[in-house]
């Protein structure tokens, strides 16, 4: 077991952007802020995805003008294409990472942004290029790692040939996401081994979705293979619109506690995490399904709360 592991939460891309509401973007901040004060070292908080595609994220540029977050915290943006960046850069000053995105599935590619795999991989190169000589950290994810939910099973020699092609363009972390929930435990602790061993110096990240309640399996899954860098969502926030009415990602808190109870560093102080998750809740009016809102860390025994 590593002594410590790094996670980023991602609520406020994946799971605001999937929100049937806009989040008013005085919120948006003030619930950032909240998570930078929670332990937190790195914090995905904004999309420059074409606002009459995701509008709930159409306020990338205010958001990061306005959050105000620990000097120790990394501030993540992703970015879909050259002018995507272009429109980030306006606020160069106020992020650290960057991450590109492409699918491993041919069919959600084509679904999620109109073009194919290497149509895509081909404008992610270029953007990777143009993101190093901002002297910004570049990041790649790749969704439908572990299932598509149009095609099916995805061979891992596709993902991998992928997160290659990303690492070869500059990529120096790699996030692979279940992004339907299709994963499981025994498929995670392969698929992490074999990533590991064919992405020597780069840093693998596992971002898995709780669709069919085994996200917490998967990311213990995918520790024992070695990962040691992790995605989720305060709250249990975000998903996927494909099935209809599934979950998120896991949720922050319920892995953050899973890693506590067995020992594991994450920096991240839980009852400070967990208040940031209810206040989302209350900010977003209905109840989530995030464990450890309901039930509080394991130390509450005895505690009414
Ligand atoms: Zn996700």
């Amino acid at each position: 077991m590593p002594a410590r592991v790094h996670i980023r939460e991602v609520g406020p891309r994946d799971g605001f952007q999937n929100e049937p509401e806009r989040i008013p973007t005085a919120q948006k901040i003030e619930l950032i802020n909240q998570l930078g004060r929670t332990g937190l070292d790195r914090i995905e908080v904004a999309s420059f995805v074409r606002p009459d595609v995701i509008p709930q994220l159409a306020d990338g540029l205010e958001v990061l003008h306005g959050i105000d977050l620990p000097n120790e915290v990394s501030r993540m943006v992703l970015i879909p294409n050259e002018r995507g960046l272009d429109n980030a850069l306006g606020a160069r000053e106020y992020f650290d990472e960057a991450a590109i995105f492409v699918s491993a599935s041919e069919t959600h590619n084509l679904r999620n942004v109109g073009r194919s795999v290497r149509d895509s991989m081909t404008g992610n190169e270029i953007v990777a290029r143009r993101i190093r000589e901002q002297d910004l950290r570049c990041a790649a994810v790749i969704a439908t790692s572990f299932g598509c939910p149009f095609e099916g099973k995805v061979p891992i020699g596709t993902v991998l040939d992928i997160a290659e092609q990303f690492a070869a363009a500059g990529a120096v972390e790699i996030g692979f996401g279940d992004t339907t929930g299709m994963c499981n435990p025994k498929y995670a602790g392969e698929f992490f081994a074999a990533a590991i061993d064919r992405l020597p110096g780069v840093e693998i990240t596992a971002h898995f979705h709780n669709t069919r309640g085994q996200g917490l399996a998967n990311a213990y899954a995918a520790l024992t293979a070695g990962c040691t860098s992790f995605e989720s969502s305060f709250g249990e926030l975000g998903g996927c619109p494909v099935p209809a009415g599934s979950t998120g990602n896991i949720a922050t808190e319920d892995l953050v506690g899973m890693f506590h109870e067995m020992g594991i560093e994450t920096g991240i102080n839980l009852p400070t995490l967990i208040d940031a998750a209810r206040q989302v809740q209350n900010v977003l009016g209905r109840t989530l399904t995030s464990h450890s809102i309901i039930a509080g860390p394991v130390d509450w025994v005895g505690e009414a709360r």
